[in-house]
């Protein structure tokens, strides 16, 4: 049994826009627009890496991955993700749990949410029972609830890698 000794928490907002496709979790998602950013935008995996570094106590996903560096324009975030995971593991710890809300006005997201925990689960070498995915909208509220962004909040937890 090997048990949580970190908690690391990330959050992530990116602008929904016209002529990108939506990916969420890796996963992607039928809608008419899709989310800005330098790389694909997937605003879940970008709060599950903070979460991940945070958690590691290393330094932030803006610090790991520039987007001044053109390396990283339009890059797969499960990339990044898995690139995390390498840093995170070589300091000893490995991911136990985690637990994801998507904060989304639009699209629904429950038809795709077996998807991407199924996806979350195999990114981070976890059992899908250590993987939740909720979705919330922002009832009409701000940004999120004028459908003008998706937001994603993210906790990590994780474990020693050496068996006890
Ligand atoms: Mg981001």
């Amino acid at each position: 049994m090997t048990f949580v000794k970190r908690v690391g928490i990330g959050t992530d907002v990116h602008r929904l826009v016209s002529g990108r496709p939506l990916v969420l979790a890796h996963v992607p998602i039928e809608f008419d627009r899709g989310l800005a950013g330098h790389s694909d935008g997937d605003v879940v995996l970008h709060a599950v890496i903070d979460a991940l570094l945070g958690a590691a106590g290393l330094p932030d996903i803006g610090e790991r991955f520039p987007d001044t560096d053109s390396k990283f324009e339009d890059a797969d975030s499960g990339e990044l993700l898995a690139d995390a995971l390498v840093v995170v593991r070589s300091t000893g710890f490995v991911p136990i749990n985690v637990d994801v809300i998507v904060h989304a006005e639009q699209p629904k997201l429950s038809p795709y949410k077996p998807a991407m925990r199924a996806e979350l689960a195999r990114l981070l070498g976890l059992d899908i029972d250590s993987v939740s995915i909720k979705a919330k909208t922002g009832e009409g509220l701000g940004a999120i609830g004028g459908g003008d962004a998706i937001a994603c909040t993210a906790i990590v937890g994780l474990g020693s890698a050496e068996r006890p």
